[in-house]
């Protein structure tokens, strides 16, 4: 406390919001880490379920082949208008997938007879077909087997297509024959005929004499009749995939994971995807017809951003609105301690003016009142009227009444620092001390059984006992005999003292006030101040107990203390 107080209210203001800011950083660093560490969890867990989702997509459109496989169960002898209306029907249904292709295995043996059948389906000059080394279209080559494709939904330029053999490469033709073996679903790796031409991905469906299809490799070969072959442009393909799928924020490109080189989609340029992106990325992959393409995600600090939320700017405004309030608060109160201070110091002030006047009635007031009491006793002794006689006589009693007023006040001010020193009082001769103030008025107090002893201060009792004695003799009913009754009854480990009257009580509304300094219920009494029971109520509570009245108007009043037993 003595720290701060030393310290000006403008330097605590400036500490406190010096610390309210640097907290308020911390709080928003330490919840903006935290809110990153949840978007890139929150990303990764998208990014997988992005990824299950491409799958299942690329998954439903090789759905179509499991159709033609479906189909060529049914029958070997598909027609060329049987497999248009099929494939265009799954063509329509999967957008996504660019042609369908049937590709029949032939035999060199077969070569003439599907040639043959093949003038009938399309034109005179139909037959197997190649380039040769300059690009031209030219008659197949003699060759154990060929793979000519024959069947094409959409017969979108036909030209040199049609009869064309996909055997003719050698290593396509090692590639057709394996996957024959294998007997699965096969992808192949991106491709494409010209730098400016799009990627395409070829997906291989062997079709088998047999269904099922025979168990062992050389059986497979044997019963191969062709392949159907799914044709997908692969941009156009993954960008249907995503298209079902929400990214925002997100970047993804998509390689096949033994051609790492080209991209098959993107969907932010590699050098935008390093730069501006970058803040977050992950790898997911999916495997399907034997190939394995690479999901490469990249989040932007944008798009992690948008994820955290702005928690951290949140929480730094949080903690600056706490720290203004802090020290708004803490401006108010050091005004309001000022103020406290400037009051208490004006209080302080009064208060020893006061003091200095209560010095001032006990000295040098009682002075000039004895020697007004002198003179008045000389004047006696003068020849005076009888009548100047009586006045002369007023002038003790109304000084003997400033006097105990005084006195009153005195008491009072004396009271509020006085410390009592406690200790077991024969309350019963306190009471027979007090009376004797009383003189004559001692007849109508009657003392009811014994007053046992309290632990109290005997001067303190004395007084107490000789207020409540005179207010019953000042508040007397002139209608009838006064009567004053003083008894004790234990109460626990208590004392109760009475001093019970037949005089004239006191109204319920006034019970309350009459213990507050200078209240008198009838200010024009002038029997009195208002200051005894006052001075009472002091000394009951410093000594630990309880003072109170009972009382009924115009039957008579009882005032109680109460004391720790003694
Ligand atoms: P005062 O100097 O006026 O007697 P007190 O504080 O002793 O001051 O009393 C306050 C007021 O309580 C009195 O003015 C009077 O109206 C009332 N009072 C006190 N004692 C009695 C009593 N025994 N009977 C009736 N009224 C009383």
């Amino acid at each position: 406390m003595r720290v701060t107080r030393s310290v000006s209210p403008t330097v605590r203001y400036l500490i406190v919001g010096a610390i309210g800011i640097v907290l308020a950083v911390f709080v928003m660093q330490v919840l903006n880490r935290q809110a990153h560490e949840m978007a890139v969890a929150r990303i990764e867990r998208r990014t997988e379920q992005v990824t299950v989702s491409v799958q299942q997509s690329i998954e439903s459109t090789l759905h179509v082949l499991e159709s033609f496989q479906a189909l060529y169960a049914t029958s070997l002898n598909v027609d060329r208008k049987s497999f248009d209306t099929f494939a265009l029907q799954m063509l329509w249904t999967h957008p996504e997938a660019l042609r369908i292709q049937w590709v029949p295995y032939v035999v060199a043996g077969e070569r003439a007879d599907f040639e043959a059948a093949g003038r009938e389906d399309y034109a005179p000059d139909f037959q197997i077909v190649e380039r040769d080394d300059d690009g031209a279209v030219v008659r197949a080559a003699e060759r154990d087997a060929y793979f000519p494709i024959y069947f094409r939904a959409p017969m979108d330029n036909p030209e040199g297509v049609v009869g064309m053999d996909l055997g003719a490469d050698e290593a396509r033709y090692a590639m057709l024959l394996d996957i024959a073996r294998r007997g699965t679903v096969a992808a192949s790796p991106p491709t494409r005929f010209g730098t400016d031409e799009p990627y395409t991905i070829y997906i291989y469906q062997p079709i088998y004499a047999q269904s099922p299809q025979p168990a062992t490799d050389s059986e497979r070969l044997d019963a191969l009749r062709g392949f159907v072959i799914l044709v997908l442009q692969a941009s156009d393909f993954f960008a249907f995939a995503f298209n079902r799928v929400d990214i925002p924020g997100m970047a993804v490109a998509i390689h096949d994971a033994d051609v790492p080189d080209v991209t098959l989609f993107e969907t932010a340029p590699a050098d935008m995807r390093e730069s501006a992106f970058g803040a977050c990325s992950s790898t997911e992959s999916v495997v399907v017809a034997g190939r394995t393409w690479d999901l490469m995600f990249v989040v932007s600090e944008e798009g992690l951003w948008a994820e955290a939320q702005n928690s951290g700017l949140l929480g730094f405004l949080i903690v600056l609105s706490i720290t203004v309030m802090l020290v708004l608060y803490l401006r108010q109160r050091t005004q309001a301690e000022a103020a406290l201070h400037k009051y208490t110091r004006s209080l302080e002030e009064v208060n020893s003016e006061l003091l200095a006047f209560n010095h001032t009635i006990a000295h040098d007031l009682k002075s000039p009142l004895a020697i007004i009491v002198g003179y008045a006793d000389l004047l006696q002794d003068e020849n005076l009227t009888s009548n100047g006689r009586r006045m002369l006589s007023m002038i003790p009693k109304m000084v003997d009444a400033l006097l105990e007023m005084i006195e009153d006040l005195l008491k009072l001010a004396i009271l509020r620092d006085a410390k009592a020193k406690v200790e077991k009082v024969d309350v019963n001769a306190v009471v027979q001390r007090t009376l004797e103030r009383f003189g004559d008025s001692r007849d109508s107090i009657v003392i009811e059984g014994d007053l046992p002893p309290a632990m109290g201060h005997p001067q303190w009792m004395t007084e107490v006992f000789a207020n409540l004695i005179s207010n019953a003799l000042k508040y007397r009913d002139d209608q009838r005999d006064l009567r004053i009754y003083i008894r004790a009854k234990p109460e626990g480990d208590r004392v109760r003292y009475e001093v019970e009257d037949n005089g004239l009580g006191i109204a319920p509304e006034d019970k309350a006030r009459i213990f507050a300094l200078f209240t008198r219920p009838n200010s024009s009494d002038e029997r009195g101040l208002g200051i005894g029971l006052s001075i009472v109520q002091r000394m009951v509570t410093k000594l630990g107990g309880h003072l109170g009245v009972e009382s009924e108007l115009g039957k008579g009043s009882t005032f109680w203390f109460t004391l720790p037993k003694g």
